[in-house]
């Protein structure tokens, strides 16, 4: 599985297109009894990403209780590689999503 990084131009922004994509390439595997990561290329640049949930924190998010179908936990891209114009001290491409953690993995 090897996928290119590319080097979009920095842009803050979401789609529903980010979240679907997410959805649908991210694992959450469990490291430890309190923490999930959830694992998958960056919906905008394709970098590999690897960003560190806390099931609790989900918890507290919680819309609903365990038969809501999964809490919608906000990410964001943090990859190291280029993107022109990206302001100094900041990460990623600018994209940022929703993932929904299903309810039975926290
Ligand atoms: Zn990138
Ligand atoms: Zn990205």
């Amino acid at each position: 599985m090897s996928t290119a990084h590319d080097p979009v131009p920095y842009e803050e922004g979401s789609s529903q297109g980010y979240s679907e994509r997410a959805a649908d390439r991210f694992e959450l595997v469990r490291h430890a009894r309190r923490y999930l990561v959830a694992s998958g290329p960056c919906p905008r640049c394709n970098a590999h990403l690897e960003i560190p949930i806390v099931t609790e924190a989900v918890r507290a998010l919680g819309n609903g209780g365990p038969a809501s179908g999964g809490t919608e936990v906000p990410m964001y891209c943090e990859c190291e590689g280029e993107h022109p114009g990206r302001p100094d001290g900041e990460e990623g491409c600018g994209a940022y999503w929703l993932l929904v953690v299903p309810g039975d993995l926290t």
